[in-house]
């Protein structure tokens, strides 16, 4: 099984939603991926209503706390009205523009578990931090720092999205992609203890390149921002993945 995930980000209005859903509902899916859509919270409920049986549901942010003061924010309580399957935590937008530290994010995967949403932690490293050679270390710092203390008993999902790679066109090789997903999974098993978490690739997937991109024996799927924003596309990522053509 492949995981092909979207994150809409700030896009998209009621108008296209719909335009979306019928599309995505024209489309015939291929039968060993499992796709699934971070939408706007407005959006959520009519995601829901009209494609949960083809495509998970879920959001792209939740508030690090229960309730209270904190003017904007949704909790994942609230996020259980609508049988919210999953929420991104960590998404490199969130880290570097509204500046989210990975306690924050910590926290965020806690309120996650607590309400039966199932995260999924982005992490990555910078441009700047590739080309000195740490790449490794930040995957193991964000790893290790956000998922600190939390009883992991319950699925999560971790996204690889190196921060240059996100709407730039560029990406890493199909070796880097690997080696880096890899070492993802040996930093949970040994660090964290945990073993048999699905790991996603993303940062510039698209129909052409999902293919070489995610071959790796380690690469369980893609988190795909822009094209996700058509569902004939977004689709075919999946389709266009090795042994899966039905
Ligand atoms: C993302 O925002 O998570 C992402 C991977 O974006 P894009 O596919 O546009 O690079």
């Amino acid at each position: 099984m492949k995981y092909i995930f979207g994150n809409w980000k700030e896009n998209h209005t009621m108008n296209d939603v719909l335009s979306y859903i019928k599309e995505f509902k024209k489309q015939k899916l291929p039968l060993d991926v499992c796709y699934g859509l971070a939408v706007p919270y407005l959006y959520l409920q009519k995601m829901n209503q009209k494609l949960s049986k083809k495509c998970k549901i879920g959001v792209q942010n939740v508030s690090f706390s229960e309730k209270g003061e904190f003017t904007g924010e949704i909790s994942a309580k609230m996020l259980t009205d609508f049988s919210c399957d999953f929420s991104l935590v960590g998404h490199s937008e969130r880290r570097q523009k509204f500046k989210e530290t990975n306690e924050e994010i910590n926290k965020k995967i806690e309120m996650c578990f607590n309400n039966g949403i199932m995260p999924i932690l982005c992490v990555g490293e910078t441009k700047e931090e590739k080309e000195e050679g740490k790449t490794k270390k930040v995957l193991k710092t964000q790893l290790t720092k956000c998922l600190k203390d939390i009883n992991l008993s319950k699925q999560f999902m971790v996204a690889y999205e190196p921060v240059w790679a996100i709407g730039t066109g560029l990406t890493p090789t199909p070796k880097e992609i690997e080696d880096n997903i890899a070492y993802i999974k040996k930093v949970l098993e040994e660090n964290i203890k945990k073993v048999g978490v699905c790991v996603l690739y993303g940062g510039s997937v698209n129909p052409q390149n999902a293919k070489e991109l995610l071959n790796g024996k380690s690469v369980d799927g893609a988190l795909v921002g822009g094209a996700s924003l058509n569902a004939k596309k977004f689709i075919d990522i999946g389709k266009n993945l090795a042994n899966v053509r039905r």
